[in-house]
C-alpha cells in the first residue's frame, strides 16, 4: 500500500533519493514468513521506516544529497540502523535532505529540491525535508531523520507531521555522516506521539561506538505516554513571544497551551535571555566543526574524484570544488576563517562560551519548570526559491530550533494548527534525558 501510495505522489514531490521498493518487498515478504515463527512480536516488527540519507546503509547507496557522495555505498550499518533492523523493520528508501544536512528547506540538495506536500510549490522545511516529506505524504509511516540546528523539527512543522530531537547522547550518531559533532542527534518522524514514542524505545541507549552516547536509563516511552500531567509546569520565554511573532501563529500556539491548562498543567513566563545569540552563536560553531569534519573527502579514499588534475593538490582541490554545492563551501570558509588562528579566540572561543550561557538558561528555567513552550518556527512554510539567494534569511528561519541543540536539551514539534491552510508546529521542549515528559505533554495536546 505505502509502495502504490508513493507511486502516485512520488513524482510529484520527490522525498526519496533512492527508493527501495523491490527491496522492501522481498524484506516484508520474509517478515510474513518469520511472524509465523515469533513469540513475541516486536512493536516494529514490519514496519516500513524511511531513513535520511545522511545515515550509513550497508550495501545501500548513502549520499547526504551531495555530488560527493553520489556513488557512496558503505560496508556498514548506523548503530540506528542495527536496531531497526534487530526489530525487523522494513526499509522504503533513503531520503532527500539539503547537502551534508546544511539547510533548511531542501534546496540545497545537489539533486534535486524536494516539495512540501500540503502545497507543492511550498518547501518541506529541511534539512529532513524528505524524511518529513514521506511521512506527510503517506509513502511511509515513520522516518529517521538528524537534528543539529532544527533538521527534524522544522520539517516537523512544516509538513504537519510529528518530530522528535532527543537529548544529545540520547542516541548513537555511530553511523551519521558528521557535520556538527557537538550537536547532531539522530531522531524520528511520525504521524503521532505513539509512533515516536515507539521508535524511541528501539533508537535510544549507551552505544559502545559513539562515546558521546550515555548509560543514563531509556524508559518505555510508549507505556509511559498515559501517566498524569497534572501540576507540570509549562514555561512560556518571553524572548520567543515578541512584538516580531507573527501574531496568528502566537495565538495558535497560546490556543494549545491553553488545551494544556485544560488538563491541569500551570503556565508561567520564564526568561531565557541568551537565546537572542543563539543564531549568531550556532552560525559559528556549527560551520566550525563542519569545516573540520568535512576535511575527509579529498577525493583519496572514497567519494567523487576530479577526473583530470595534474597534481596531488589540484586533486584535493578540484575534488573539492567540484563535489561540494554553494552552501557547503559557504560554511567550510566560515569555519575555516572562525578556527584559524588570530581569529579562533575572537569567533569560535567567544561563541563556545556563550554557548555555556544559553545553556545555563535553559538548566535554570529547568529549575522551575518542567517543559518550554515555543513555535517551532516563526512562520509556515514558505515558497521554492524564496529565500535560497538569501542565506541569513535562510539561517533565520531556524531562530527558535537551534537554542535546544547549543543546550543539548531534548524537543518534539507537533502539529497544533493551521494559517494559511498551512500547518503550524509547536515545539515542547524538554530537560536533558527528560524525553519522557515532553511526549506525555505532546501525546495530551495530540
Ligand atoms: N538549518 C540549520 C543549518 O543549516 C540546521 C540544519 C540541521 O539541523 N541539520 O545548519
Amino acid at each position: 500500500a505505502f509502495i502504490e501510495r508513493k507511486n502516485q505522489v512520488e513524482p510529484k514531490i520527490k522525498a526519496y533519493v533512492t527508493a527501495l521498493d523491490d527491496l522492501a518487498l522481498e524484506e516484508a515478504k520474509k517478515r510474513d514468513e518469520e511472524l509465523t515463527k515469533l513469540e513475541n512480536i516486536p512493536d516494529l516488527f514490519g514496519l516500513p521506516i524511511a531513513i535520511k540519507d545522511n545515515i550509513s546503509t550497508k550495501d545501500i547507496r548513502t549520499t547526504c544529497s551531495s555530488k560527493m557522495l553520489e556513488n557512496f555505498v558503505p560496508v556498514y550499518d548506523a548503530t540506528v540502523i542495527e536496531r531497526l533492523k534487530s526489530q525487523g523493520y522494513v526499509i522504503t528508501g533513503k531520503t532527500n535532505l539539503d547537502e551534508f544536512a546544511m539547510g533548511s528547506s531542501t534546496e540545497n540538495s545537489a539533486f534535486f529540491p524536494t516539495r512540501n506536500p500540503w502545497d507543492l510549490e511550498r518547501v518541506p522545511g529541511g534539512s529532513s525535508g524528505g524524511s518529513a516529506a514521506v511521512v506527510a505524504a503517506g509513502m511511509a509511516p515513520a522516518s529517521l531523520g538528524s537534528d543539529t540546528g532544527g533538521s527534524i523539527r522544522q520539517p516537523a512543522a512544516f509538513c504537519g507531521v510529528v518530530g522528535l530531537k532527543p537529548t544529545y547522547g540520547r542516541v548513537s550518531r555511530y553511523g551519521l555522516v558528521a557535520f556538527a559533532s557537538s550537536l547532531d542527534q539522530i531522531g524520528p518522524f511520525g504521524r503521532t506521539v505513539e509512533d515516536v514514542a515507539m521508535i524511541m524505545n528501539v533508537i535510544s541507549g549507551k552505544d559502545p561506538k559513539d562515546s558521546t552516547s550515555r548509560s543514563i536509563p531509556v524508559p518505555n516511552y510508549l507505556e509511559s505516554l498515559n501517566k498524569d500531567v497534572k501540576g507540570l509546569k509549562i514555561g512560556l520565554p518571553k524572548e520567543f513571544y515578541t512584538e516580531d511573532l507573527n501574531p496568528q501563529i502566537k495565538e495558535i500556539i497560546l490556543n494549545a497551551v491553553k488545551q494544556l491548562e485544560k488538563e491541569g498543567m500551570i503556565v508561567e513566563e520564564i526568561s531565557l535571555p541568551y537565546t537572542k545569540y543563539a543564531i549568531e552563536t550556532y552560525y559559528i560553531i556549527a560551520p566550525s566543526e563542519a569545516s573540520s569534519n568535512l576535511a575527509r573527502f579529498d577525493g583519496v579514499r572514497y567519494g567523487y574524484r576530479a577526473k583530470e588534475y595534474k597534481n596531488l593538490e589540484e586533486m584535493y582541490s578540484k575534488t573539492r570544488d567540484e563535489g561540494f554545492g554553494a552552501e557547503v563551501k559557504r560554511r567550510i570558509m566560515i569555519g575555516t576563517y572562525a578556527l584559524s588562528s588570530g581569529y579562533y579566540d575572537a569567533y569560535y572561543l567567544k561563541a563556545q562560551k556563550v554557548r555555556t550561557l544559553i545553556y545555563q538558561d535553559y538548566m535554570n528555567a529547568f529549575e522551575k519548570v518542567d517543559v518550554i513552550i515555543t513555535p517551532t518556527t516563526p512562520d509556515v512554510a514558505f515558497k521554492i526559491g524564496e529565500k535560497s539567494n538569501d542565506p541569513i534569511q535562510m539561517y533565520l528561519s531556524d531562530i527558535f530550533t537551534v537554542s535546544a541543540n547549543m543546550a543539548t536539551v531534548p524537543a518534539i514539534s507537533i502539529p497544533c494548527g493551521f494559517k494559511d491552510n498551512l500547518p503550524v508546529g509547536m515545539q515542547i521542549v524538554g530537560k536533558p534525558f527528560d524525553e519522557e515528559t515532553i511526549l506525555q505533554v505532546a501525546y495530551r495536546f495530540q
